[in-house]
């Protein structure tokens, strides 16, 4: 049984440094690079990561990399990897692939020609006639070669579905944000447990959801399963220990304050839902009202928010409004950072100031921007007169 892994975790364009420092908050070494965080470790590594990441898509192991300009090469270089360590007789193992800047580019042939490798090499390893095909009827080994300037790498996936499904979203609105790109723009904000969070257009929930998961110190995986865990070799005492470890490192006595509202009482519907199978109806306050009707006497909260965007649903005009208004009743919160996610390029002219900060990120496919206010911080004495008021 292999002991020590070369493993990815992979993530959205523009948060891998987000995910090494996650990785590294877990005690884990590693080297971000190409957009994807490369580490080490054994099967407990594997499930601790999987259960923990908040920003990451996936946790990947490297089966093995080589280089190939031909086909016979691709072919020798799959086919000499230790496959005998990770494919049982009855692995289904479907091929992924992809090729950026390579000789070998027609992906689909990639993909056939490393199929077959692997086809070849179990056929051996276990005996097989060459001429029956392998039966696939086992658990889910997702394979994928991928080519970059000729350099070849074959990963096998051990997450199954991408981990920014939790598990916690049972329905979802119109334009939900991934929960994995929710919680790395909660990571790039200045908010902490002891802190406001407000998001005002919170659809689903889930920039709530994220905050008080990470607030309580509650692991993302909790709530689902892995594709690794249904591996014959993959030791389940691993994952047994890492959720154990979860369950005593959760702090369910913080005190959070985290408020998200929206125009749409079905989408407060949902976000309550939502919050519930997470098992935080009681942490989050959710609320129908309308973003320009917020008013607070509290200080030094963060406001969190991806409003509408001009799309099929709303016209510009209709979305100019929207961000006027944002502008009026935000921008007199002086000690509240604000930041808020859109792809409307004139977003600041509509707000009314200029962004401390932006940041380029993708929402799926869609370019988007972070425009962060930064807060000015209310001295302590004041902030605490003013939060026991409340
Ligand atoms: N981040 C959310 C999606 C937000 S989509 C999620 O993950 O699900 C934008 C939301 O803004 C929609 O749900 C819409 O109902 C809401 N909205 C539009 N205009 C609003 C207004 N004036 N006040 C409050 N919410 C508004």
């Amino acid at each position: 049984m292999k002991e020590n892994f070369k493993l990815i975790a992979t993530a959205a364009a523009g948060i891998e440094a987000l995910v090494g420092r996650e990785l590294r908050d877990l005690g884990i070494d590693c080297r971000v690079e190409n957009g994807r965080a490369y580490f080490n470790g054994d099967m407990r590594t594997i499930a601790k990561t999987n259960l923990w990441l908040r920003c990451a898509d996936r946790v990947k192991i490297i089966v093995g990399e080589f280089e190939a300009k031909t086909f016979e090469e691709l072919f020798q270089g799959v086919f000499t990897l230790d496959w005998d360590n990770y494919l049982p007789l009855d692995a289904a193992f479907p091929v992924a692939g992809k090729s950026v800047r390579s000789t070998l580019y027609a992906v689909s042939d990639v993909q056939a020609i490393t199929k077959k490798a692997i086809a070849k090499r179990l056929q051996e390893i276990y005996h097989r006639p060459e001429n029956v095909p392998l039966p696939e009827t086992g658990a889910l080994y997702q394979l994928e070669v991928s080519i970059l300037k000729d350099k070849v790498t074959v990963t096998l996936d051990t997450t199954g579905d991408s981990l920014f499904k939790r598990g916690y979203r049972v329905s979802k609105g119109g334009a939900p944000i991934k929960e994995n790109m929710a919680a790395a723009i909660i990571m790039l904000t200045n908010w902490y447990p002891d802190k406001p969070f407000y998001d005002p257009t919170c659809g689903s929930g889930t920039f709530c959801i994220e905050a008080a998961l990470k607030g309580m110190n509650i692991a993302p995986g909790f709530n689902r399963e892995f594709a690794c865990e249904a591996w014959d070799w993959f030791n389940s005492e691993s994952f047994d220990e890492v959720r154990d470890e979860a369950e005593g490192l959760a702090n369910y006595d913080v005190k959070l304050d985290i408020l998200g509202c929206d125009i749409d009482g079905r989408m407060i519907e949902v976000a309550k839902h939502n919050a519930e199978e997470a098992g935080l109806s009681d942490v989050i306050t959710f609320k129908q009202m309308r973003l320009e009707d917020f008013t607070t006497t509290k200080e030094n909260g963060v406001i969190v928010s991806n409003p509408p965007y001009g799309d099929r649903l709303l016209t510009e005009e209709e979305v100019t409004k929207i961000y006027q208004a944002m502008g009026k009743v935000y921008r007199p919160l002086s000690t509240w950072s604000k930041y808020i996610l859109t792809s409307d390029l004139n977003f600041e002219k509509k707000y009314g100031e200029r962004a401390t900060k932006k940041r380029k990120l993708y929402n799926g496919a869609l370019r988007v921007d972070l425009y962060q206010y930064w807060g000015k911080r209310a001295k302590k004495s004041e902030k605490s007169l003013i939060n026991a008021e409340k």
